[in-house]
């Protein structure tokens, strides 16, 4: 347990409340091949085009690709940088308010899955305990 889990949540929540503007999906370098048969490209795997820039993401479970040129790239790098670490910002919050929850109500950390961990592994153990409780 932290010693003061509040000023550190504010110290997270105060971070994003600063971020910009948070593009989702990844930014991501692509090389590829055309559609000109004898080009090189089709015949050596060091001579593909690009490497390109581009930025997919899932809209309506489709995903959707947008290719960047080099001023797009140096524009909206920060926006991807903001929402990295914006999920990191939310991955420490959930951690921290999971970790004040298990202090407040005097759950032991990792008890449900080490419980469970011990049920597959020994099936037969978990079906003995199941019966001596039903006894
Ligand atoms: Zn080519």
């Amino acid at each position: 347990m932290r010693d003061n889990p509040n000023a550190r949540r504010r110290q997270v929540t105060t971070e994003m409340s600063k971020l910009g503007f948070c593009l989702p999906g990844s930014l991501v370098q692509r090389t590829s091949r055309c559609g000109t048969p004898n080009c090189a490209c089709h015949s050596d795997p060091t001579r593909l085009h690009g490497p390109y820039w581009s930025w997919t993401r899932k809209v309506n479970g489709k995903t959707v690709t947008r290719n960047l040129d080099a001023g797009q790239l140096e524009r909206y790098r920060p926006w991807f940088d903001n929402a990295s670490r914006l999920r990191a910002l939310v991955a420490e919050l959930e951690a921290l308010s999971a970790e004040v929850a298990e202090q407040a109500e005097g759950w032991g950390p990792q008890v449900g899955r080490r419980q469970r961990v011990c049920a597959t592994k020994t099936d037969g153990g978990a079906r003995g305990r199941t019966r001596v409780s039903t006894a």
